[in-house]
């Protein structure tokens, strides 16, 4: 905590250090309250160092020092300074290895921002990236000194019978008063973020994979005991995790043990620790009956990140933290490659194309937009964005598609041949890709170094045979970047003929069905040649670059498109389009005060849909789903809020009216007594099903009622009772209390379902939601010191409900300031992620704008305020 302005930090001020250290000896005595850490450095001059300094700094924040010794001699108080933030020796050998000795205290009881060694109900572990690992002990820490450690663990043999480290066990004994002690040893130098440790009551479920090359690698997810049965789906996803990347792209497993360990107390969502990564509990643990298909899904694709981690991140680390994207970007990507093979690509893609616009644009388009290799932060907590996630993974998506597979992996094999046990930057992924493959990336790499989403506007015109394509690309200002240069932006398109098969046609001399275009100037001319009538284009397949497209289109192209383009993403994209386009046309009759009538055209796509027997049944479900408020929002010059919410639900009203036996019909179809088996076949029956439930609850009439009661209570598996369960709260079903009631008594003590039980009243769009919203913040079940019951409630609220968090009245913004002033002291990383929620206030009306920012300065003025808390909240009102 500070109270002085914070400092921010540049990439153009990297430098690299001034010392090595080269093996790390660590000793904990742990105890809840008082641990001991003796941490023994073997330090070296780094030859590339820039400084005549003969000084030491080593990192570190909220220890207690017992001792410091250097090559043995114990220093006295004038050898050295000590900061809230740094330890600082005067003079230190510069011409020869030596070994700093030091010894200090912590509380990890007292530690409930979770970053460094900390209490999870009764188990202790750590979470070190970013700059944890300076709250355990004083050190280099930054990515770029990697390290070979050795870890021992002393702890009370009743209390912690278990206890991990990263690496390999190479011994353990016991001690006198009850204490016993495990050793750890880890054979690979690693960046100190990459350190764990765990100790507590846990029970282990093994199992083994036999690497490509005949390496037996035994498996350990540790949980605690009640949670044993929950961890089959986890440890499955790891073996086909491993077995993925080996066929993908070359990759094995290095060490001969992988160890999981679930935690309920966790602030990110899972971390890639060497050999020992550490989940929340959410990202682990699945039943049939207290897990949802997505979270069955979400599980599976976190699990293979953090195993993908262990080349894209670990063997491969980053120089500094502005190079974050270059381990998430190309890891996230990787993981939307693994969980496509896994199920369906379309649907994935989607997936991930609908969460990127809805809530990375939006990120892109507000004061906190960054491009996705930052150029300064105040606290680095901050830049774990979308945007460098998941834009991130975007760019290097654009890498593969403009150099196809094959040379991909090309470039991928020599990236990681070359920096094996490195600490690199972006640029070195990008010039590996470049020297694999001959080819010349200078252009590509602004996307690295510009922020906001560009903006693509086409014009069409055909002559006798001959398509061409106008484009032109702009970018609009973001802070810091009040000019754009253009993007080297790769299209991929196809056209259709008027009976909607493919068009053949003739680009640069070669007759083809689909081509990728590479867009580079300001504005550019394509032509297509040999077509036979004027054909309807489908642009931007497969979502091919992060962009908005711009094309003028009536909404029976975009039915024909959404009928028969062979490109699974642009057929869905064609639905949303037609969607968006009726749903703005009803916001400005709502606006104007003109009545409201539903669009025949988007009836009878729906209904075509509801017809079609397509074998993916959750594509389909897919193609039925409506645009969500946020992304609505986003399109707006000023969110209209109300009006955005009572347009969408007309249509939901007017298509499940008109189509009510269509809904019934595809429900019975597919709804049976299920156990929750988590298969494609299943998930996309359970999907498609419930998404027919969810519009004919719309009709609120005595039989849709009665429908969605008797799912909910026949339910044997999560995902049928929690849609029943929604579809129950979003209306005015009489059983509404009753059901609630009985599904917390129900799951009380599964603390994930009940994550669930908060999540679905606080973003509920029924009148009485803020009401709830407060009496559930007074409910013994809720807790501000666990960030996934924080998320569950503040961050449903305050981020998936626009509706009543916009209230005009300010309520909901008032809410949410309390909570972040709260969180500030507890945990500033959540109360940072919390203050999320004002970001966008440009977008609203001036009263909103006035509610919003007032609440934005009474957290900033708050005393004591977190760099983290503060950085966010500086930003959003600047
Ligand atoms: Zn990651």
């Amino acid at each position: 905590m500070r109270d002085a302005t914070p400092q921010t930090v540049y990439l153009k001020d990297y430098t690299p250090p001034d010392y090595l250290i080269d093996q790390v000896e660590l000793v904990f005595e742990l105890d809840e309250q008082r641990t001991l850490v003796r941490a023994g450095l073997d330090v070296r001059r780094n030859p590339d160092s820039r400084s005549a300094s003969e000084a030491l700094t080593l990192f570190g924040e909220e220890l207690l020092l017992v001792g410091i010794s250097l090559d043995g001699q114990a220093l006295a108080a004038g050898d050295y300074t000590l900061s809230d933030e740094t330890l600082t020796i005067h003079r230190v050998p510069g011409d020869r290895p030596f070994r700093i000795d030091i010894e200090n205290i912590i509380d990890p009881q007292a530690n409930t921002a979770l970053e460094g060694l900390y209490l999870s109900s009764s188990m202790l572990c750590t979470q070190c990236e970013a700059q944890g690992f300076r709250k355990i002990t004083w050190f280099l820490d930054r990515p770029d000194v990697m390290s070979r450690f050795t870890t021992k663990l002393i702890a009370d043999k009743t209390q912690y019978p278990v206890l991990l480290s990263n690496g390999n066990k190479i011994g353990a004994g016991n001690l006198d008063g009850g204490r016993h002690w495990v050793a750890w040893q880890d054979p690979f130098a690693k960046p100190c973020y990459l350190f764990a440790l765990v100790a507590g009551q846990l029970e282990c479920v093994a199992d083994e994979f036999t690497t490509v090359s005949g390496r037996r690698i035994a498996l350990e997810i540790f949980v605690e005991a009640h949670n044993v049965d929950k961890c089959g789906h986890a440890m499955q996803s790891l073996k086909n995790a491993m077995r993925w990347d080996e066929e993908t792209y070359g990759l094995e497993y290095d060490l001969d043990l992988y160890m999981i360990v679930a935690v309920d107390h966790f602030n990110m969502g899972a971390m890639e620790n060497k050999g020992l990564n550490v989940f929340n509990t959410k990202f682990v643990l699945a039943r049939p009956d207290t897990a949802t298909d997505s979270d069955y899904e979400h599980i599976e694709g976190v699990i293979g990140h953090e195993y993908f981690h262990n080349w894209s991140g670990n063997r491969v680390t980053c120089r500094d933290w502005f190079q974050l994207s270059l381990k998430e970007g190309f890891t996230v990507f990787r993981d939307q490659q693994f969980s496509g093979d896994r199920s369906s690509p379309a649907v994935k893609r989607i997936e991930d194309v609908n969460m990127l616009r809805t809530r990375q644009f939006a990120e892109d388009a507000g004061p906190l937009a960054h491009p996705i290799r930052p150029e300064a932060y105040i606290e680095i907590n901050n830049f774990y964005t979308l945007t460098v996630y998941e834009k991130g993974a975007e760019v290097v998506r654009m890498l593969h598609t403009l150099l196809g597979a094959a040379g991909f992996r090309q470039g991928c094999d020599m990236y990681f041949k070359r920096h094996d046990g490195q600490a690199v930057t972006c640029e070195d992924f990008v010039k590996a890709m470049e020297d694999a493959n001959g080819v010349e990336l200078t252009q590509f790499r602004r996307w690295y170094s510009q922020a906001g989403t560009p903006v693509l506007e086409v014009e069409q015109a055909f002559d006798a045979g001959r398509l061409t394509l106008t484009v032109k690309q702009s970018c609009p200002p973001t802070p810091n970047q009040p000019e754009k240069l253009p993007l080297h932006v790769p299209i991929k398109l196809g056209f259709l003929a008027a009976d909607g098969s493919p068009a053949r046609f003739q680009y640069r001399g070669e007759f083809c069905e689909e081509a990728t275009v590479s867009l580079t100037e300001a504005e550019q001319r394509f032509v297509f040649e040999s077509l036979t009538e004027k054909p309807i284009v489908s642009l931007l397949r497969g979502f091919s670059a992060p962009v908005t497209l711009k094309i003028d289109r009536d909404p029976e192209e975009l039915a024909f498109l959404l009928s028969y383009d062979s490109d699974t993403f642009n057929r869905w994209e064609a639905g949303q389009q037609l969607v968006s386009r009726i749903i703005f046309g009803l916001i400005a009759d709502i606006q104007a005060g003109r009545t409201l009538t539903a669009n025949p055209v988007l009836i009878e796509a729906f209904r075509a849909i509801l017809a079609d027997a397509g074998a993916d049944l959750s594509y389909r479900a897919l193609l039925l789903s409506l645009p969500d408020e946020g992304y609505l929002g986003g399109q707006m010059a000023v969110v209209d809020v109300e009006a955005i919410h009572q347009a969408r639900e007309f249509v939901r009203l007017s298509l499940a009216t008109a189509l009510s036996a269509e809904f019934q019909r595809v429900y019975a179809e597919h709804h049976q007594d299920e156990s929750g088996c988590f298969d494609a076949s299943a998930v996309g029956r359970r999907r498609l099903k419930n998404a027919c439930l969810s519009y004919l609850t719309a009709l609120e009439k005595p039989d849709s009622y009665a429908l969605a009661e008797t799912q909910f209570r026949s339910a044997r598996n999560m995902t049928d009772q929690i849609a029943a369960l929604s579809a129950v709260v979003n209306s005015r079903n009489p059983a509404k209390a009753d059901c609630l009631d009985s599904f917390y008594r129900q799951w009380q003590r599964e603390a994930l379902v009940v994550d669930k039980w908060f999540t679905l009243q606080a973003t509920c769009h029924m009148p009485e939601t803020f009401a709830t919203v407060q009496s559930l913040m007074q409910h013994p079940a809720f807790d501000m010191k666990t960030p996934n019951r924080v998320r569950s409630l503040v961050g449903a609220f305050s981020q998936s409900n626009p509706l009543h968090f916009h209230a005009r009245n300010g309520d909901g913004y008032r809410f949410l300031a309390d909570r972040v002033i709260e969180l500030n002291t507890l945990n500033p990383q959540i109360a940072a992620r919390m203050v999320g929620g004002f970001a966008q206030w440009r977008r609203y009306d001036t009263d909103r704008q006035a509610l919003m920012t007032r609440e934005l300065r009474r957290i900033v003025e708050t005393e004591h305020l977190s760099k983290d808390v503060y950085e966010i909240a500086s930003k959003s009102l600047a």
